[in-house]
């Protein structure tokens, strides 16, 4: 039977904008002592803006955006989104000819009769297309039209004013170690790292990646300790379901991922994970 003070542990959590779906979660989650942290819209605000276009091969900055925009339109990623926002224009969606979004890659579409990928380094790669190796402050989203390359978007996201204060807390509270795992590039992860204060960051990872860093970690960790993974729900719901604790960022997060989680920050701020542990620890000390 569960002990009758989880219920008022659950219902402090949720007076708090903290929804744990079941007392195990609760007693999990204040025996943290890694957590893991994506980085879009998770301690990012994963609002992108696209900050400059730089053109390759005789294409205009317009060709980038046309192409990028129409190739983007149905993607649910703040990448997209950015693009889109950029472009502003209204897409007709009957030029898409073919979609298809790689998870932690972009995306490789038809238009018309056009082949538009939009994309990081990795998805280049994957498709052997030739391009620069760029080193900007930002997110970098290839363009390639017809197998060419067309150029790139430069994209930057903002850290989320609670991030650094978050990270703060949860080391005074005495989880060993706070990192970020990204599918963004390296120079990306590095400074949002030392901007926040993390102890670590793991880069350009793919969804299955993310679940064998995870798995990484708790091969460290003894019995009693539990890890935690805060996640948008964007590319990474197979690790918010593989961590002791997955918990997902509930207003900017897609259903799939409130529904796959174990404790949902409705918010989306993440100085919420260490208010929680604390409810949960006190729950502990009055229900043992
Ligand atoms: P994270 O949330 O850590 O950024 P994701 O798995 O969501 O990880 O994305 C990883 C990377 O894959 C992005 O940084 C981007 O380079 C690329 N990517 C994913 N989806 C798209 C997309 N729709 N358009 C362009 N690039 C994308
Ligand atoms: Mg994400």
């Amino acid at each position: 039977s569960i002990p009758l003070g989880y219920f008022g542990g659950i219902g402090k959590s949720a007076r708090e904008g903290i929804l744990v779906k079941g007392s195990n979660f609760l007693d999990a989650l204040g025996r943290a002592t890694i957590v893991a942290f994506d980085k879009t819209g998770t301690l990012t605000k994963g609002v992108f803006k696209v900050t400059k276009i730089e053109t390759r091969n005789g294409f205009s900055e317009a060709d980038i955006l046309n192409s990028a925009a129409l190739a983007e339109a149905h993607s649910n990623h703040p990448i997209a989104k950015a693009i889109k926002d950029a472009y502003g224009k209204e897409i007709n969606e009957a030029q898409i000819k073919e979609y298809e979004e790689i998870a932690g890659h972009g995306v490789r579409t038809k238009i018309d009769s056009v082949e538009v990928m939009v994309g990081n380094d990795r998805l280049l790669h994957k498709f052997g297309i030739e391009h620069d190796t760029c080193r900007v402050k930002g997110t970098v989203a290839h363009v390639v039209i017809n197998g060419k390359y067309a150029g790139y978007i430069v994209i930057s996201d903002e850290i989320k004013e609670d991030a650094p204060k978050a990270v703060k807390e949860l080391k005074r509270l005495g989880v060993k170690k706070v990192v970020m795992v990204t599918g963004d590039n390296k120079d990306v992860a590095a400074e949002i790292a030392r901007q926040i204060g993390l102890d670590d960051f793991y880069a350009e990872l793919l969804p299955e990646d993310k679940v064998k860093v995870i798995e990484e970690l708790e091969k460290k960790k003894a019995p009693n300790e539990k890890i935690i993974f805060v996640g948008d729900g964007i590319n990474d719901a197979p690790v918010l379901a593989r961590a002791d604790v997955g918990v997902a960022m509930g207003a900017l997060g897609s259903d799939a991922a409130i529904e796959t989680a174990d404790i949902v920050i409705m918010d989306d701020k993440p100085s919420k994970l260490p208010r929680g542990i604390k409810v949960a620890r006190k729950t502990q000390r009055i229900v043992w």
